[in-house]
């Protein structure tokens, strides 16, 4: 009788969103493409005990790039707001629109780099519309392919902070709900050291969880749903628009400048930090996989992916990279305070411990 129902939960706890209703969207919609490939890493993550909680995911009504998580009872809450999922895909859809990006991909056109008066996308069915992108098949595909690798790793970050307990834990502390880039200014009975290592390891989950998906996603590539794109996909190039992929995500998220005094206030690492870690950490996971070759060529291609993917993202919208930015992620105060971070990581741990449902970093 006193059960509060879902969109009320979903109200309270996104500070007054509404959510968005894809049920009667069809297989073939991006909304559930996204929403069973959720529920299908939910399921698949390896689990420490017994996970006796349920994932609920879905979306919110609002345009901003965002994605939230929270927990309400035995449920474990995701909402993406539709803006990101939209973005994200307009995002690379012009980028492979531009024939300068990974040209020897398909038929680049330079028609295409304005806008289309007809759809990109439309299957005649209740799908989202695009109305800016590549029309050859393949630098359509791989548009699609960079937007999925984004959007998991959106997921993936959101569904670190439920299964490595950082929700639970910060419960006790009564705080609801984390977002993937919203500035939280009030003071919790939680540090900002504590919230920066949180989100630190919620890239790494992300991270660790998608190159574990890339190294499957390679040993099957029989079944890969885009069978144009397959000859394409050596690991080396599978590697490079991985790259490519997340570092257009950061600039799409990146709204943090680096400056040295936010770097202690900041719930967030600037997004230039958070790149420039993250992208480091597949190497030890394809070690750990076994694939020593793996990610000694992973790691050849960092550097140069990250020029190549700024030159592409700046031509494409018209952008020009803060080196100031750049420059500031190698400094010592910079590598000084991730040091702390990964120090207070040993101190969170064995708090995350009572609630993790994931074999925690070491
Ligand atoms: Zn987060």
């Amino acid at each position: 009788m006193n059960e509060i129902g879902l969109a009320e939960i979903v109200r309270i706890r996104t500070k007054g969103k509404s959510i968005f209703y894809t049920d009667d969207y069809s297989e073939r919609s991006y909304y559930t493409i996204y929403k069973n490939m959720a529920q299908i890493m939910y399921d698949k993550t390896p689990k420490i005990g017994n996970n006796d909680r349920k994932l609920v995911f879905g979306y919110l009504e609002s345009d901003a790039v965002n994605a939230s998580a929270f927990i309400y009872k035995k449920n474990d809450y995701i909402f993406i707001n539709c803006g990101t999922i939209v973005k994200i895909h307009d995002t690379f859809n012009k980028l492979l629109s531009n024939p300068r990006v990974f040209s020897e991909v398909g038929k680049p056109k330079y028609s295409d780099y304005r806008y289309h008066y007809d759809p990109v996308i439309n299957n005649g069915e209740n799908q989202t519309v695009f109305f800016n992108g590549p029309t050859d098949e393949k630098r359509r595909d791989l548009a699609f392919l960079m937007s999925y690798f984004a959007i998991l790793y959106v997921i993936q970050h959101e569904m670190g902070h439920h299964l490595n307990g950082h929700l639970q834990l910060l419960n006790e502390s009564d705080v609801e709900t984390l977002e993937m880039t919203e500035e939280r200014k009030t003071l919790e009975k939680i540090s900002i050291l504590d919230y920066q290592t949180l989100e630190m390891d919620a890239d790494a989950f992300a991270t660790s969880a998608f190159t574990a998906h890339l190294h499957s996603m390679l040993e099957n590539l029989d079944t890969f749903p885009f069978p144009a794109l397959v000859p394409q996909l050596s690991k080396k190039n599978m590697y490079s628009y991985w790259l490519f992929s997340v570092h257009c995500l950061y600039r799409v998220l990146g709204n943090i400048k680096i400056d040295e005094t936010n770097l202690y206030t900041s719930r967030y690492f600037p997004y230039r930090v958070r790149q420039a870690l993250s992208s480091r950490i597949p190497i030890s996971v394809l070690v750990h996989l076994g694939d020593k070759e793996g990610a000694e060529l992973y790691a050849s291609l960092i550097d140069k992916m990250f020029r190549y993917t700024e030159e592409m993202y700046n031509i494409t919208f018209e952008t020009q990279t803060d080196f100031s930015d750049v420059i500031v992620t190698s400094t010592d105060k910079v590598a000084e305070h991730s040091k702390n971070v990964h120090d207070n990581w040993h101190n969170i741990k064995p708090r995350l411990m009572n609630y993790a449902r994931a074999i925690l970093a070491d």
